[in-house]
């Protein structure tokens, strides 16, 4: 028998490693791209007779999909967050859902912060559109902030933010802080970070960086309330989700002058278009969601989804199954 791998709304996956001819050994290889916001009715009916689904960002993979698609015996996320699937449905309908272990990313996405971080202390972006524009004359505009000595704060001291944390202090002379309910102070302060509350993070940060999952708990973390608290002219930095801050708020704060800039590799809703308030201003940064776009990151992220569907293929456990508990119960096979 051979099987049925769809790849969806992924332009990336395969397209720089060898991945896909490997896949094709264990059947069709078809990609499919789906409207974002598509339902998950729909988006059951797309994926008809696939068995394999590696699944990106979007679309959401809701309890109506794993409702309405019977097929799919393994969705395999080519990335680390998992707040566009819901892993609850999958696993009551028999679904082993696998991501990429955090270590892949981890490098990739936390330069990426840490590259955001210093084009916003110097108004690199900014002042490259000056240049651009013919406005070198205006340089005078352009005067940053040094690393060296400031105060970042942290939020999530997970994979990534901690090496965020050891980039920073190791390489910029930083004083990091952390808020992250979960971990131990110990975990913390043997990496040379003073875990805190997230009042006390915000008052004392010269730049605030986001390290936590989207969650019910860290949805708007950041908002009007939140921000308040903030430094005025303190840097937001985010590689995390677009769901952790407040667009609206964060529009006001940097029209204010409340917030210098905010530098940004996700936004709400996962996409920015022409019309967005962010635009408008000069003192943000964004760039699309390329957090874990290197070479090396997508070399193990490709290799971390084919040994999962290689896994099921041959009856085996995958290594990354985030929802293991789903072997306790009626777990879809392959037919
Ligand atoms: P991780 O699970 O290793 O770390 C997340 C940390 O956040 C954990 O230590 C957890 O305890 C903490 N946390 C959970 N709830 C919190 C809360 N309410 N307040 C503060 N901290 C909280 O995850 P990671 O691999 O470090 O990834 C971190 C984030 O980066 C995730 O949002 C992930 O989706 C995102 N990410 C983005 C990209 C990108 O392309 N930009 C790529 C990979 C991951």
């Amino acid at each position: 028998m051979r099987w049925k791998i769809a790849i969806v709304n992924s332009a990336t996956f395969g397209a720089y490693t060898g991945v896909v001819e490997r896949l094709r050994k264990v059947g069709e290889v078809v990609r499919i791209n789906v409207p974002r916001e598509v339902s998950g009715e729909e988006l059951a009916s797309h994926l008809l007779g696939f068995q394999f689904v590696v699944a990106s960002t979007n679309p959401r993979y809701d309890e109506k999909f794993f409702k309405a698609n019977t097929d799919v015996v393994l969705l395999a996320r080519n990335g680390i967050g998992l707040d566009n699937i819901d892993v609850k449905a999958a696993t009551e309908s028999g679904v082993v859902v696998t991501r990429v272990p955090g270590e892949v990313e981890r490098e990739a996405v936390a330069e990426l912060a840490v590259a955001l971080m210093l084009d916003a202390a110097r108004s690199v972006s900014a002042a490259y559109i000056a240049v651009r524009e013919g406005r070198w004359h205006e340089r005078s505009r352009f005067i940053g902030l040094e690393l060296m000595g400031r105060t970042v704060g942290i939020i999530g001291l997970g994979n990534i933010g901690r090496r965020v944390a050891e980039i920073l202090s190791k390489g910029f002379g930083v004083n990091v802080l952390a808020y992250d309910p979960y971990i131990s102070r110990d975990a913390a302060t043997n990496i040379g970070v003073k875990l805190t509350d997230l009042e006390t993070l915000l008052r004392e940060s010269d730049i605030v960086t986001l390290h936590a999952p989207l969650t019910e708990e860290t949805h708007h973390i950041i908002n009007m309330e939140t921000i308040a608290l903030m430094k005025d002219g303190s840097i937001l930095v985010n590689t995390a989700r677009g769901g952790l801050v407040d667009t609206g708020a964060l529009v006001k704060a940097l029209k204010s002058g409340k917030l210098r800039y905010a530098a940004l590799d996700v936004v709400e809703g996962d996409h920015v278009s022409l019309g967005n308030p962010l635009l408008q201003l000069e003192n943000v940064v964004i760039t699309p969601h390329i957090g874990a776009y290197t070479y090396e990151s997508f070399g193990g992220i490709d290799e971390c989804v084919a040994e999962a569907i290689e896994a099921v293929v041959k009856g085996e456990r995958p290594k990354h199954v985030v929802n293991p508990e789903v072997y306790e119960g009626r777990v879809r096979r392959l037919a």
